[in-house]
């Protein structure tokens, strides 16, 4: 179940935000772009390359790390490492939220950060630029007895 609060980008919309940003929109971006934005659910970079491999069977994989790196820099994607994977997930929610790890199915699910309430009090003592939650558990439709 996809809870994205951002809509699927059309080319003409990626062009124009990779222009925004400043970078020089070349089709593989494009591309990529719309797969992380459109169809991709939190991807890792394996599975963007077996995407790309379909479409642009000649990128390398070092393009893409290249590609998403541009792209995370530039802030169009959001990269994301959690302990239970040594992996990057690359997210296209540029919203503040949080995340739960459905333990059966290894999904990533978008949680609204305003569904949760931290105590905010330790920003009396510290600046926060960033910060990730993640819970790990399983939706309870799918809870056995
Ligand atoms: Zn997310």
């Amino acid at each position: 179940m996809k809870n994205k609060v951002q809509a699927c980008l059309t080319k003409d919309d990626i062009v124009d935000s990779l222009k925004n940003v400043g970078v020089n929109p070349t089709a593989q971006r494009i591309a990529i772009c719309q797969f992380v934005l459109c169809q991709g659910d939190h991807p890792t970079a394996d599975e963007i390359k077996t995407w790309v491999d379909q479409h642009f069977p000649k990128l390398s994989l070092a393009t893409i790390y290249n590609t998403l790196k541009t792209l995370t820099d530039a802030g169009v994607l959001r990269e994301y490492k959690f302990p239970h994977s040594g992996k990057s997930f690359y997210d296209n929610n540029l919203v503040d939220h949080y995340h739960l790890l459905d333990e059966e199915s290894g999904k990533l699910i978008d949680i609204d950060s305003k569904s949760i309430n931290v105590s905010k009090g330790f920003l009396k003592e510290f600046t926060v630029n960033k910060m990730d939650v993640i819970f790990y558990g399983k939706h309870k439709s799918q809870v056995d007895g």
